[in-house]
């Protein structure tokens, strides 16, 4: 390391992102400062410990593929990795290629100014003072930033309350307490069903339900293993260009993989319910590949959405509540789909109880529990599990200055704005890895990360070789590649969700925007591999 206070490069986060893009940033020769605002590596996997915690894509391709030696030797446990498994294995990264050494932990970047004069930006920690670095690279994930809803009373209640982002480290033992769960996304679906095991009451307080798939989660099998590890870049090509997610399709052999599946409109009731009850058996949001337009029209997915409010019906023996855990008001997909463990069999315990908050809304926090419209519930425990200021938040978070002045969050006052999500007009130097305008969270997010870094990295390294030391997207590269993503989502049913956090929906006053690129068979991978050899048009290096 040069100067400890000056660096070629600092990474902002270390979680999947940072540290492939530390590690890149070393091979190329450049000192590097990651800095961490957590204890340690592992980003939203250090973070999110809530029970029944992990990751909604296949192990087996939820992981990095750069190198064959670490893809070959780390044995997954499970199809869906669970977050122990995810933490276990980014430590192991960070060890295996000596990158803790290069990273400031319990560190939060608090501010980034850049300076015209030097071409250098001054990077500013809540404790460890400033850095100058002539690229800063913002690894900072999508879902960091917590949203935390503002209840009267909050501060009142004397039980133990926790968001699920935020878990204690030692697990939380709830048995013989009554605990409430406000929130039934992903990490709600995730955490109830394991709650109501330990709990003596379990109150689940539901705003509105989300469409929920069976994981079917357990154990990988040695020789589906052995067999896919064979044919691993295959498979990871696969990933790459769209063609397969990890979603739970790993289990189809393949070569049996129907590259185009027929609509759903052409399929009869029998060929629907059969290739749906075939994917909700193998588990995975795979579910949503039976057919090629789900997607893409309301009546395709009207037939897919209508199996599944079905099988909660079967599963839930409350009609009442099985009608309350039905999604009415979005197509399935258009919000993320959630991935669960007996989450719907759960409402069927003596000890769980579910809250309809549309018929029954939250008053208050009371220092004993929750106060509703009907009245007050006692509870020990409050877990809110009321997600992230998503995709924006962890960059508008940071007091973001770039040339000339400009402040990030004016700049974005009414929405993001990036060329490919990796770029920002009047930020030179500054990379955002899955940034908003990329496929980020509607892709593969490691197969996504893994393509920034090395589009990162291989831009610097061109930019080293050509004497050139600044580089900054085009006002123009950046509207037009604005009007590109609104108009890519338009093909899909994804903004019929109104109140989706892939619009910022679910944070009060943020601008309703669709955050995402939404790609179609790796055209976006394409478009980047572009840019880059036509010598990064649409940015100007100087
Ligand atoms: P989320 O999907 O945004 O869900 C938040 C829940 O909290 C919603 O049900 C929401 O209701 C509710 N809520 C928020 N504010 C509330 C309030 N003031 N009063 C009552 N209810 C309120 O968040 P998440 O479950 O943490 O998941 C976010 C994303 O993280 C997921 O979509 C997924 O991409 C990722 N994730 C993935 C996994 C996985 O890999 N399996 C696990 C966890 C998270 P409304 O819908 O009415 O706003």
């Amino acid at each position: 390391m040069q100067d400890a206070r000056s660096f070629d490069a600092v990474v902002v986060g270390a979680g999947f992102a940072g540290l492939y893009m530390i590690h890149r940033l070393k091979q190329l020769g450049m000192s590097t400062l990651g800095i961490e605002a957590a204890e340690d590596v592992g980003g939203v996997w250090y973070r999110n410990r809530y029970p029944g915690a992990g990751c909604d894509m296949e192990s087996l391709v939820y992981s990095y593929s750069f190198s064959k030696e670490l893809e070959q030797e780390w044995e997954w446990p499970h199809r869906f990795a669970r977050q122990p498994d995810l933490l276990s294995y980014l430590r192991h990264v960070a060890e295996r290629f000596d990158l803790r050494r290069h990273i400031k932990f319990e560190t939060r970047v608090t501010a980034a100014r850049y300076d015209e004069a030097s071409q250098t930006w001054n990077v500013e920690t809540n404790r460890e003072g400033s850095f100058k670095a002539r690229f800063v690279i913002m690894a900072t994930g999508c879902l960091s930033a917590t949203n935390v809803p503002s209840f009267e009373g909050m501060e009142a209640f004397r039980g133990l309350c926790l968001h699920t982002c935020d878990w204690p480290q030692e697990p939380v033992d709830f048995t013989g307490k009554r605990v409430a769960v406000i929130g039934t996304g992903s990490s709600g679906i995730q955490s109830i069903p394991l709650i109501a095991q330990q709990a003596a009451h379990l109150t689940v307080l539901q705003r509105t339900p989300n469409f929920s798939l069976p994981a079917n989660n357990g154990p990988l099998d040695a020789d589906f293993v052995r067999k896919l590890k064979e044919n691993y870049p295959a498979y990871r090509e696969k990933v790459r260009y769209g063609e397969l997610f990890g979603d739970g399709d790993l289990c189809v052999p393949i070569e049996s993989l129907d590259p185009a599946p027929v609509s759903a409109s052409e399929a009869s009731p029998e060929e629907l319910d059969r290739a749906y009850e075939d994917r909700w058996r193998r588990g995975g949001g795979f579910f949503i590949g039976a057919f090629s337009d789900i997607m893409n029209t309301d009546e395709a997915n009207a037939t897919a959405a209508d199996f599944v409010r079905r099988k909660i019906a079967a599963i839930v023996k409350d009609p009442r509540v099985a009608k309350t855990l039905m999604p009415t008001d979005h197509p399935l997909g258009a919000k993320r789909l959630c991935i669960d463990t007996n989450y719907y069999a759960t409402f069927n315990r003596d000890n769980v109880t579910l809250v309809n908050l549309r018929e029954d809304p939250i008053r208050s926090m009371t220092p004993n529990g929750v106060m509703l419209a009907s009245g007050e519930i006692e509870v020990d425990a409050i877990v809110l599990a009321t997600g992230f200021d998503a995709i924006t938040g962890p960059l508008l978070a940071i007091d973001l200055v770039g040339g000339n002045g400009q402040i990030l969050r004016d700049k974005w006052q009414n929405g993001p704005r990036t060329y490919l999500g990796l770029g920002i007009a009047g930020f030179p130097n500054l990379f955002t890895i899955t940034g908003p305008g990329s496929p980020s969270v509607l892709s593969n997010t490691v197969m996504s990360i893994e393509q920034h870094v090395d589009w990162i990295a291989d831009c610097i390294a061109y930019m080293k070789r050509s004497s050139l030391s600044r580089i900054e997207a085009t006002v123009a590269a950046e509207d037009d590649w604005v009007r590109q993503v609104d108009e890519a989502a338009d093909a899909w049913l994804y903004k019929k969700a109104k109140n989706s956090w892939y619009m910022g929906a679910n944070i009060p006053g943020k601008p309703r925007v669709f955050m995402p690129y939404v790609d179609s068979g790796g055209a976006y991978r394409r478009i980047c591999d572009r840019v880059a050899a036509n010598r990064y048009e649409g940015f100007i290096l100087s």
